[in-house]
């Protein structure tokens, strides 16, 4: 991949919450990544590690603290004002994780999946129901249940509700924000095969949002490890998931379960020990560096940055590679 195929460029991205009393939650810290086109970046790490604030954040739905993301090479505004919205929230959308909160339960299905491109204007009223019929099929549900409230529908279907929503306004950039985490393990893979045929046929770009790694690298192209608001390791998502190389990316694969029994990985028998520091009081040196099996003394003083090693791909911020 090349600069000219970069779609979003995150630069020192930094979101941080006023908790009222001069205290700072240090959520998103200096992070950077850049997203190419028509590829699937899994974002994944424990929860608070600020991996849904970053969504957000590159989204607009958070003003941004410090930092730049560039989309195509613009920069995009610290807050968006109704004439930024066609620009460029309309080029990016946001699929959420509660399939059961996220829909409007006094809304049809179809007011729901429409509601956008009616907003929008993109199309003529006229237009909206039939475009409403094509994409409830697209999402495998049928036309007909667009006179239906969310209430009858299980918790897969209501997550491909929320998925026509966002994907109506044919964005080229989407954030699925844990979207199979509220869903049967039987209803994940279909919801993730599906994400997977539709970033394929509408050529998006997806920030994958997810805890469960094993998942995540089965539809990503690209894997980012997110710990206390910033990212310990980039890589393609096999070299990551197969030879994990910073310390905290290892104890988060081996404590992973392995869908694929015939699948070669050896499991690590690390497990994480510790709690992860709170986000208000980040340490010094390596924000792991407490919970880290191989911590040395420079750790606890000195940050390591996320620094290419070998492959320019494969990025990792921990002193035990430079
Ligand atoms: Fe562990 Fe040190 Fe690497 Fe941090 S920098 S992950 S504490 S070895």
């Amino acid at each position: 991949m090349t600069a000219t195929d970069v779609l979003l460029e995150i630069k020192n991205l930094k979101k941080y919450f006023a908790m009222g009393s001069g205290q700072y939650i240090h959520a998103v810290d200096d992070v950077s990544l850049s997203i190419f086109q028509k590829e699937i970046v899994g974002l994944v790490g424990e929860s608070g590690s600020g991996k849904s604030t970053f969504g957000k954040t590159i989204l607009g739905l958070h003003s941004k603290t410090a930092g730049e993301i560039f989309y195509r090479g613009e920069a995009l505004p610290k807050k968006y004002k109704t004439s930024d919205y066609r620009q460029f929230a309309s080029r990016m959308q946001m699929i959420f994780q509660d399939p059961y909160s996220s829909l409007n339960p006094r809304m049809t299905v179809g007011e729901i999946i429409g509601e956008g491109i009616r907003l929008n204007k993109t199309f003529k009223l006229s237009e909206v129901k039939d475009r409403v019929a094509v994409w409830l099929e697209r999402v495998g549900l049928q036309a007909d249940h667009m006179s239906r409230y969310p209430h009858e529908f299980s918790g897969g279907q209501r997550q491909r509700i929320g998925i026509a929503r966002a994907l109506i306004l044919e964005p080229e950039f989407v954030v699925c924000d844990e979207p199979i985490s509220a869903l049967d393990v039987s209803v994940q893979a279909q919801v993730v095969n599906l994400m997977g045929e539709l970033k394929q046929s509408m050529g998006l770009t997806l920030l994958f949002i997810a805890h469960d790694l094993s998942m995540v690298r089965y539809v990503s192209d690209r894997m980012a490890v997110m710990y206390l608001g910033s990212l310990m390791e980039v890589g393609a998502a096999d070299d990551l998931y197969f030879s994990p190389m910073h310390p905290y990316t290892e104890v988060l694969v081996g404590s992973n379960p392995e869908p694929d029994p015939t699948a070669e990985r050896e499991r690590l028998s690390t497990s994480i020990q510790g709690e992860i520091p709170s986000p208000v009081n980040v340490p010094a040196g390596c924000r792991f560096a407490n919970r880290c099996p191989k911590v040395m003394d420079i750790c606890r003083k000195d940050t390591p940055k996320l620094i290419a090693i070998n492959d320019p791909e494969r990025e990792v911020a921990c002193h035990l590679y430079g």
